[in-house]
């Protein structure tokens, strides 16, 4: 054995496999040609981030235009950080957001695919059979040096003015020798193993990321520390590791990682791996008094997925949403195919914003607004009283004690060619059907200024005694028309306005004032669909308190 190999055996005595073994073991994926494979790597130190799940659906998009793959993986190795329950967090928010996974955590608990494991803290023996080998070629060495040690050459090179690192003459160890390392660990002092780094800071690396286009940055000359004392990877070696015995294609991640590439494509190239191609996904951003910063897990509600659900988004509308944030040919598409799945659409990196697109709370409201439009009524029945379950139990109860009933209140002004365009989450749906429950009906009879209150009583008394419950729309309105007159108003709006002298108001105004009588409001969606629901003796109920309570 030369010195080099007695080196490896004395770091990693208990590594036994090689990396051809691993290479044999991962072949590369049978996929047709431009098939691009995906992943997202988050790590369960949080709940699910809208920059995470914007991550994941520029990744299944990428993978879904091309035939490819998406995969998750776990990188759990900062295990003081991870927080309970974080896994599951994180991928059954994909789930709930539609975005299948193929390979990888497929639920909290659950892997599937042939590359596993595919949780970094499972794969311990892996990177340690590849910095094994790097030891062995000489291209990796142990460094004893203690956090002080570390913190001291750093205040010199901060007196020196000299870029701080583990570098060059700085590196300690660099060159420590088999019979140093031997003493160091027979004393049982702890090591890390660090990159013996080729690189030169008066170089630069080119490279072309698939988002942002040409990046130039000077090659990596520090030694990074690739194994930690416990034996765990950094995310460093890890990602290089893992991105290549996965057959990772396209590794696109959030614009933090800029500026690691180099020390990346530096790792790839060493292991003798081809590098992935990178994109970068700039974060979403949001406008404080002004100024765009990006959205931020501390100040914004909506920094955290569990926000869309709680407000009851659909979960189709915020992915459709996001596409438009994703993709600026997205609203495009969406308009010329509008009741297609986003999964059609042709995805296209170099159509990512490079600066960072806001977050804009407006348009989500418009986008959910037309394609809650599109739901049928069994659908939105489906879906409010999914989201009541989990949010709001005293809606749920009053949802569906009757789902006929609530069914039929939820096909007004729907399943038509025109459809109402007025919910754009769950959350409104208490309040905006309010005067269709009972127990939620609370009037307000305020009528508009142009009436008063003897014509509207004298009216909703004239109208009881015409109101037939089986009237069609014309019908219902030909019988406020047939009123007006009766009572000083037009019977056509074109009429009151040639002589607006000559009335009190015309038939609208009336529709005005029985729209108050029934439903205690001014708006509402069509009032003869809603007063056919209702039925006909809850309508003349309501005609009567209103009368009594003007
Ligand atoms: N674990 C890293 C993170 O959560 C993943 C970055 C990557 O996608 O490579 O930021």
């Amino acid at each position: 054995m030369n010195s080099n190999e007695l080196m490896a055996e004395l770091l990693l005595p208990n590594i036994t496999k090689t990396t051809d073994y691993y290479e044999n073991l991962y072949p590369a994926r049978n996929l047709p040609e431009g098939a691009r494979v995906t992943r997202i790597a988050p790590s369960p130190t949080g709940y699910l981030h809208l920059g995470t799940l914007f991550a994941a659906l520029v990744n299944r998009i990428t993978a879904t235009s091309t035939n490819g793959i998406f995969y998750t993986r776990i990188e759990d190795t900062d295990k003081k950080r991870e927080i309970e329950g974080g896994i599951e967090d994180i991928i059954d928010g994909l789930n709930r957001f539609g975005i299948t996974i193929d390979e990888g955590f497929v639920s909290g608990t659950e892997q599937k695919g042939e590359y596993g494991p595919y949780q970094q803290s499972q794969r311990a023996e892996i990177y340690q059979t590849y910095v094994k080998e790097l030891i062995r070629q000489g291209l990796a060495y142990p460094c004893f040096c203690t956090a002080e040690e570390l913190e001291a050459v750093r205040t010199e090179q901060e007196a020196q003015k000299v870029r701080t690192g583990y570098h060059g003459k700085w590196a300690k160890h660099r060159d420590i020798s088999y019979e140093e390392a031997k003493a160091l660990i027979d004393e049982g002092k702890p090591f890390v193993v660090r990159l013996k780094s080729n690189g030169n800071e008066e170089n630069k690396i080119i490279f072309e990321d698939t988002i942002k286009g040409k990046i130039e940055m000077p090659e990596n000359d520090e030694d990074f520390v690739l194994l930690k004392s416990d034996g765990i990877p950094t995310y460093h070696f890890a990602h290089a590791v893992d991105d290549h015995l996965m057959h990772t294609t396209h590794v696109l991640r959030g614009d933090e990682w800029i500026s690691s590439v180099p020390k990346h494509i530096q790792l790839f190239k060493i292991l003798g791996f081809k590098p992935p191609k990178y994109g970068h996904i700039s974060p979403i951003m949001k406008l404080d008094n002004g100024a765009k910063r990006k959205i931020s897990k501390r100040k914004d509600p909506e920094a955290a997925v569990h926000f869309f659900a709680e407000q009851g988004y659909d979960s189709e509308c915020v992915i459709d949403y996001l596409m438009t944030v994703a993709a600026s040919d997205f609203e495009d598409w969406r308009r010329a195919n509008p009741d297609t799945s986003y999964k059609a659409f042709k995805f296209n990196l170099k159509k990512m914003s490079v600066s960072g697109a806001l977050f804009d709370e407006v348009k989500l409201t418009d986008v959910s607004k037309n394609r809650v439009s599109k739901l049928s009524s069994g659908e939105v029945y489906d879906k409010i009283t999914a989201w009541a379950k989990e949010f709001d139990g005293e809606f749920y109860e009053i949802l569906t004690k009757n789902p006929e009933y609530t069914k039929s209140v939820f096909a007004i002004d729907r399943d038509v060619p025109k459809p109402r365009k007025d919910i754009a989450k769950w959350s409104e749906a208490k309040e905006y059907f309010s005067y269709m429950f009972g127990e939620l009906y609370t009037p307000n009879f305020t009528l508009p200024e142009n009436i008063n209150t003897e014509d509207a009583k004298d009216f909703l008394n004239a109208y009881k005694d015409v109101y037939d419950d089986k009237d069609d729309r014309q019908q219902w309105f030909d019988r406020i028309k047939a009123i007006a007159p009766t009572i000083g108003f037009a019977s056509e709006t074109k009429q009151y306005k040639a002589e607006p002298e000559s009335y009190k108001g015309h038939a609208g105004d009336l529709s005005t004032v029985l729209r108050i009588g029934v439903t205690g409001r001014r708006n509402t969606p069509d009032l003869c669909s809603i007063m056919q629901v209702l039925g006909r003796d809850e309508c003349i109920k309501r005609i009567d308190t209103a009368i009594n309570s003007l």
